[in-house]
Formats: structure tokens, C-alpha cells, sequence
């Protein structure tokens, strides 16, 4: 069958390489010059280097993303600490602590002071259980009480990342399969990991080369305004431009920005390469060869603030934290994603549609489909890999 996929982002990447190996000849259309879409690559002449266009980290229990990576021969080009260890600083008090993960799936570390979140005790991580049992219409601030240590200093900063949702709004059913992928099923699912040298290199280009060598078609620049009738189709589009291609259909229509500042900075990883901090503007920062990355997500909140204050702001903080040069603000990049995913709220998680239209011919994949995950990478590789499947299998 030939198929064509509409929009070459990790979910229609994913449905490609799915389509390519299983037989059948693909012909993946791109509006942009480049593949990636949110998550891409590319050589900054102001910084004078390459620098992804945000940070992005996985966890080992991906396994639709590791999978995707072993079919592409990139399994290798991710990198992280061998350990499941996250350190935080607190921006407020300037306190500092780790993290650390037991292997295995009984959580040992919880009963261990000096692992888990400080000023916690080990039944306030029970609380953690009440997101599985989460209803439609719960937030992860409502669910998890809000407040406390072990929600300030570990569950708030890794819902904002997962969900990029602020946890007042943000839907905790849309938690429940990351921490069911992940933490719960121990530390070595919960290894943090992240692309060595870029995204590009690590997602997309090995993609590229792959769906080449097996015969697909890949057409860069060329954006499809409609489809052809009678046409196998995977449209992997964001949502918008999915809702012009099939009138009637209802998507996702709230976003969240994400802004990330880069930093011309050779900064000392320490023992894991990056930390998340609390209580400031910044939070998450990694340091990477040449360039210091910081990550905010659920960033709305921030947008009537001008990049270079944002800048002087959050490098403020790191000089603070880490004892960097406070004076001196290094070259810089502030990029601002504005739309980069839908907002996780439970209005917005009952407007995502599964991968079936009522045109058998045509399905849908992007991370703001009804993966059930939050709009992530492993969402977005796994709705590539559920639309393949439901285009070969109409009935459902
Ligand atoms: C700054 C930032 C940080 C993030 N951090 C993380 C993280 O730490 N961990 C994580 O797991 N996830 C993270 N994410 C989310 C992750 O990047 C996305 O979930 C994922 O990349 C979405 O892939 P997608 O294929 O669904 O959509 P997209 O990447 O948006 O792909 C859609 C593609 O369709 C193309 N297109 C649009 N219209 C047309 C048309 N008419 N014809 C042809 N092509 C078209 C677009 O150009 C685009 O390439 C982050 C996202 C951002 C923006």
C-alpha cells in the first residue's frame, strides 16, 4: 500500500518508520525545510554553535521512545547519569539535595533520609498512590494536596515538566501513566536520559536515513493544504492544522508555552549533568559541552516578560546557585515556544481524538491525540505507532 504521512515530527516519524518496515511505501511530506518539528536542531550564528530548540529529557521507562530509537540505530546516541539520581536546589534558601532511586520496583529509597526529598517521612510518599485512582475531572494540586515538601521539592517541579501544565490545572489522570511507566515501576525505568549531541542527531536525522535507505520518499518544504481523496493517509500535523484538513473534527484548542534559555557557559556537570531547582524562574538547567540550557515550562504565566530580563534573571539565579560569574552575562538565546503543547487540563484532555476519522483512509497521530500520555515524546512516538496500526486495521 503506498501511504502518505503528513508532517515529519516524532509522531509522524514514528508512523513512517512503523508503515516503512512493515512493507509498505511511504511518502512523508514536511511543510518545513527541516524535519523535527518540536523538536529539532540547529546552528545558532549568535551563540556559534548548535543548540536544540529546548531541552528535552526522557526517562528509561519510555519504551515506545527507546524502542523507535533501537529501530532507527540510535539507541546509543543517548546520555545520562547510570543512576536513577535527580539533584534539585531550592533558588529561595540556596539548599541543595538528590534524589536517589532505588533500582529496583520496591522503592527501598524512600526509607532512606538521605535519598529521599528532605523534611519528608516515607508515608508521605503514599500519597503518590492517589494518582492512580485519579477521575477525569482532578488536578494534580487537588489530588496531591499542594503543598508540603515532598510536593513542593519533587511533585510539583516533575508534573509542571511532564504535563507542562501548572498542577492548579493540570488534569492528574494525565500524570497517572508517566508515574506508572516510571517511578513506580522503580529506578532504573526512571534513569533520566537525553540526546548527546542534539536532537536532530539523535531522533531525527538516524529517521531520515533510515526511511531512505528502506525506500520512502521524504519531501522537506512541502506543506499539504488538502487531502487526496481515496488516499492512505496518516495526518501528523499539530492540532490546528489538523482541524483545517478535516473540517468538524475536535482537537486540543489551549496551549502552553515553553521558553529556554541558552547560555554561552562551560559550566561543571557535576555528578549528573543537570538539576532541577525550585522556587524561582529557572527550572531545570543542564549543563551541556560549551552551552549552560535552562528549561521553563508552563511558561504562559512569564510571557509579558521581556527575554533579556528573563535572561538577567535567570542567570542570576544559576550564578547564585552555582557560584558562577554574576556580572558577566554570557551570550545568550531565549527562545520561546509559544505553542508547545496543549494545555493537559481535563477540558482539554476530552478534546483529544483517538487515531480513527470517519474517513477510514486517514488517521491521526501528534502527542495532542488520545494517547492517554501527556504531550511528550513517548506520546508523540507512540500516537505514530497507534496511527500505523489503526490505517492497516479500519475496523479498530
Ligand atoms: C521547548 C520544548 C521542550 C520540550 N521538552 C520535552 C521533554 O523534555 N520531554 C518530552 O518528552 N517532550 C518534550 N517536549 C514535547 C515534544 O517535543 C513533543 O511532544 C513532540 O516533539 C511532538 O511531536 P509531534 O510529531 O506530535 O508534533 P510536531 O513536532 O509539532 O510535528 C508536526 C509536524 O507537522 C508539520 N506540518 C504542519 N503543517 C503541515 C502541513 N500542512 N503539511 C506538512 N507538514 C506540516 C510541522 O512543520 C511539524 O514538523 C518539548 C517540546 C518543546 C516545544
Amino acid at each position: 500500500m503506498s501511504v502518505h504521512v503528513i508532517g515529519a515530527g516524532l509522531a509522524g516519524l514514528a508512523a513512517a518508520c512503523q508503515l516503512t518496515e512493515l512493507g509498505h511505501h511511504v511518502v512523508l511530506f514536511e511543510a518545513a525545510p527541516q524535519a523535527g518539528g518540536r523538536a529539532r536542531s540547529y546552528f545558532d550564528k549568535q551563540l556559534g554553535c548548535r543548540i536544540d530548540n529546548g531541552n528535552h529529557m526522557l526517562l528509561s521507562g519510555n519504551i515506545s521512545a527507546l524502542s523507535y530509537l533501537h529501530r532507527i540505530g540510535a539507541r546509543r546516541s543517548l546520555t545520562g547519569p547510570a543512576q536513577p539520581v535527580f539533584p534539585f536546589r531550592d533558588a529561595k534558601t540556596g539548599a541543595a539535595w538528590t534524589v536517589r532511586m532505588s533500582p529496583g520496583s520496591f522503592p527501598w529509597w524512600i526509607f532512606t533520609p538521605g535519598r529521599r526529598v528532605p523534611g519528608t517521612y516515607w508515608f508521605n510518599y503514599l500519597r503518590l498512590r492517589k494518582i492512580q485512582g485519579a477521575k477525569p475531572a482532578d488536578t494534580v494540586a487537588g489530588l496531591l494536596g499542594g503543598s508540603g515538601a515532598l510536593y513542593r521539592k519533587l511533585l510539583e517541579p516533575l508534573a509542571i515538566s511532564a504535563l507542562n501544565t501548572m498542577p492548579q490545572d493540570a488534569a492528574a489522570a494525565a500524570l497517572s501513566p508517566v508515574l506508572a511507566e516510571t517511578m513506580e515501576r522503580g529506578g532504573y525505568a526512571t534513569l533520566p536520559r537525553w540526546a548527546r549531541i542534539g536532537l536532530s542527531e539523535t531522533f531525527i536525522d538516524p529517521a531520515l536515513e533510515w526511511l531512505r535507505a528502506h525506500g520512502a520518499e521524504i519531501r522537506l518544504g512541502e506543506r499539504v493544504t488538502a487531502l487526496r481523496p481515496g488516499q492512505a493517509t496518516v495526518v501528523a500535523t499539530p492540532p490546528w492544522v489538523a482541524a483545517e484538513l478535516i473540517p468538524g473534527l475536535t482537537v486540543p484548542d489551549e496551549f502552553e508555552s515553553i521558553c529556554n534559555l541558552h547560555f554561552k557557559y562551560q559550566m561543571n556537570p557535576g555528578e549528573t549533568g543537570f538539576w532541577g531547582l525550585v522556587g524561582g524562574l529557572a527550572e531545570w538547567v543542564f549543563a551541556r559541552p560549551e552551552i549552560v540550557s535552562v528549561t521553563i515550562s508552563a511558561a504562559n504565566r512569564y510571557v509579558e516578560m521581556p527575554a533579556a530580563d528573563m535572561a538577567r534573571a535567570v542567570w542570576g539565579e544559576l550564578a547564585k546557585l552555582f557560584g558562577l560569574e554574576a556580572g558577566a552575562l554570557p551570550p545568550h538565546r531565549v527562545l520561546w515556544e509559544r505553542r508547545a503543547t496543549f494545555r493537559a487540563t481535563p477540558a482539554q484532555m476530552k478534546r483529544r481524538p483517538g487515531p480513527y476519522t470517519p474517513n477510514p483512509n486517514v488517521v491521526l497521530a501528534g502527542d495532542w491525540t488520545g494517547t492517554g500520555l501527556p504531550a511528550t515524546i513517548e506520546g508523540a512516538i507512540r500516537s505514530g505507532n497507534a496511527a500505523a496500526m489503526a490505517l492497516l486495521n479500519p475496523a479498530g
